[in-house]
């Protein structure tokens, strides 16, 4: 029997290569996505009261 992974050691999205996606998990639905948005993995950072991860969290 396999063990299950814990949550936070599994990818978000992987493309068909196996590997994970360049920019933002977000980038391809997002109505707000640049093109920052798909090179660019944006950090987790602190905006106000909550942990954000999005290039454009402030605006
Ligand atoms: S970084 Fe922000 S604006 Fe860009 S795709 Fe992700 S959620 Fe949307």
């Amino acid at each position: 029997m396999m063990a299950s992974a814990p949550s936070n050691q599994i990818p978000l999205m992987t493309s068909s290569t196996g590997r994970s996606p360049d920019g933002c998990a977000f980038h391809k639905r997002c109505p707000y996505a640049t093109e920052r948005c798909a090179k660019e993995v944006p950090a987790l950072r602190q905006v106000s009261t909550r942990q954000v991860a999005c290039h454009y969290a402030e605006q």
